[in-house]
């Protein structure tokens, strides 16, 4: 486990950059935190460090969206970014609606994980919890 400290969006940015080195295909990265904590800056930052080019956003109408990036190689890499706040939870869902966004595949990054409950601890390989520390502190630890 390592906790950092970030003054900004762009450091916390910053982090997901350096972060992203340690990821790999088939990798699933829970992210917590309150609203405005900074899960999607943080997604940002992994996406950018991947080579994503085009806006990454929390997706507004769906529940994921899938990004085509870059690995360490040079090599397409999928994206995939969900954020589950919108569901209550996945009980009263469709089994497989979140299914289509993990695979050996790709990198799976997940906003609100809490919501999928216990079956996504199997999938898991990564956490990051990022809290508010007053102003534009942010305390992340990563895991
Ligand atoms: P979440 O996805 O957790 O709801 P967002 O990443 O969408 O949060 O929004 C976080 C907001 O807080 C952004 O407007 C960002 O610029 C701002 N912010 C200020 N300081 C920080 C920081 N240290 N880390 C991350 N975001 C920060
Ligand atoms: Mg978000």
């Amino acid at each position: 486990m390592k906790r950092f400290l970030t003054l900004s969006g762009r450091e916390t940015e910053e982090l997901g950059g350096e972060f992203s080195a340690g990821l790999d295909r088939g990798d699933v990265v829970l992210i917590r935190g309150e609203l405005g904590a900074g899960k999607t800056t943080f997604v940002r930052g992994v996406c950018q460090a991947l080579d994503v080019t085009g806006a990454v956003t929390s997706p507004t109408f769906t529940i994921g969206q899938t990004y085509e990036g870059k690995d360490r190689d040079g090599l397409p890499l999928l994206i995939s970014h969900l954020d589950l706040y919108r569901l209550k939870s996945l009980e009263d869902e469709d089994p497989g609606l979140i299914d289509d966004y993990f695979g050996d595949d790709r990198l799976t990054l997940l906003e609100w994980p809490e919501v999928a409950g216990t079956p996504l601890n199997a999938r898991t390989t990564h956490r990051v919890v990022i809290e508010h520390d007053g102003g534009d502190r942010r305390l992340v630890t990563l895991n």
